[in-house]
């Protein structure tokens, strides 16, 4: 075999992935499409280190949330990645949504999440002075993380210990041979080239579901796209953590909600949207109506001339339109072939804990 293990896509899962295998005993090939690592889903999305609120208890994304988040924060501090625990306020304006945080509380401790708490009108006032909400979950453990220092590091460890990147090259096919996989490849110039591999890791995002029917495993990405607007600069430092409302019903999405960037910056969103399966990021400035009206609910010293359309970025969800709660797949559905299919949020903090449970999955497979 040309490799013992192929990685497709390098994106925070394929590369998270990447750093935890790699080491000399093994040769680990990491095989993208585009013409740099990072650039697909993480590279679009809100940053935010999540705590593990909201999932369903004894869910794949509630286990590898809370794992994750403090091996993400590990990771940061050890190797000096640029991140913030801000800190988080899920915001309650009527009583009607009290009693809907009061349920989060419950969910957020079945996960282990320990460190949320009510808290009331009034100290919501000295903390941020310039929100209203009538209650709010508090949780001091969510923050924001640099994603391409993240990925950086990731790469540059999996590359010290041996792994390689192919970059502009996409898989086309793939085929079962004795032993492992022979896999088809065409690089941007139109080149073709086969290799074959022991093991593969299909971590493609967007395309993960593409990948694991070459090999007959049926999987239906729907996608869900996320649009952002920026707040005028003139406005930040005005809330210091990120504030969510209540989320929406079926997990579908956490609300337009405010998260803060490394620099103090504000954006509001990401919205939901179900599309077609193209990948469009044009933000939908007609929007900006919508945005402001769930904003002004809770940020009063906004107005309509502060919101600014900023990016978008594209969920791989299982879940279709209308359908309930789908868990992360990530799954041997082959001997020696993963799939990771519908990695969406919480997706990047996630990415720590998914990488270990892989490495694990390959031990329990004779993998040293
Ligand atoms: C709007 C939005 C907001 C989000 N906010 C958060 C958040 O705040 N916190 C959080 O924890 N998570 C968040 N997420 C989720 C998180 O961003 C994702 O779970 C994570 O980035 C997924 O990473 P990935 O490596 O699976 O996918 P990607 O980053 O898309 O990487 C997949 C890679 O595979 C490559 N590829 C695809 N097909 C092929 C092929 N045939 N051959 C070779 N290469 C291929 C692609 O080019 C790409 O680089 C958000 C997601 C979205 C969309």
């Amino acid at each position: 075999m040309d490799a013992d293990i192929t990685i497709i896509g390098a994106g925070v899962i394929g590369l998270a992935i990447a750093a935890e295998l790699a080491d000399s005993r093994n040769n680990i090939y990491i095989i993208e499409k585009d013409v740099s690592h990072g650039r697909g889903i993480s590279s679009r999305n809100s940053e935010v280190v999540h705590a593990g609120i909201y999932y369903p208890p004894g869910s794949l994304k509630a286990k590898f949330c809370v794992e994750g988040r403090e091996l993400l924060y590990e990771t940061c501090i050890k190797y000096h990645i640029p991140h913030k625990k801000t800190g988080k306020l899920i915001i309650a304006a009527t009583k009607n949504e009290t009693g809907k945080i009061e349920q989060l509380l419950q969910t957020a401790r079945q996960n282990g999440v320990s460190s949320v708490s009510l808290i009331d009108q009034c100290r919501i006032s000295e903390m941020e002075p310039n929100i209203r909400a009538t209650a709010a979950l508090y949780s001091p453990d969510t923050g924001i993380v640099s994603v391409h220092s993240l990925m950086d590091y990731y790469l540059q460890s999996a590359k010290s210990r041996g792994a390689e990147i192919v970059y502009g090259t996409e898989v086309v096919g793939i085929e079962q041979v004795p032993q492992g996989y022979k896999m088809s490849t065409v690089n941007q110039e139109g080149e073709s080239f086969t290799f074959t591999t022991e093991k593969i890791i299909n971590a493609a995002g967007l395309h993960s579901d593409m990948i694991a029917r070459m090999v007959g495993k049926e999987y239906l990405l729907h996608y869900c796209k996320g649009e952002y607007f920026s707040i005028d600069n003139v406005k930040s430092g005005m809330v210091t953590r990120l504030v969510y409302p209540v989320p929406e019903e079926n997990h579908v999405g956490l609300g337009v909600h405010l998260t803060l960037d490394l620099t103090g910056r504000m954006k509001l969103g990401p919205d939901t949207t179900y599309i077609q399966r193209v990948e469009d990021y044009r933000v939908d400035a007609s929007k900006r109506d919508q945005f402001y009206e769930g904003a002004v609910k809770f940020l009063p010293f906004i107005h309509k001339e502060d919101i600014i359309p900023d990016m978008s970025g594209i969920r791989p969800k299982l879940q279709g339109p209308g359908e309930g709660f789908r868990d992360f797949v990530i799954r041997e559905d082959l001997p020696g072939f993963f799939n990771l299919v519908g990695i969406e949020s919480p997706g990047l903090t996630a990415a720590p804990a998914i990488a270990k449970y892989v490495k694990k999955m390959l031990k329990n497979l004779g993998e040293n």
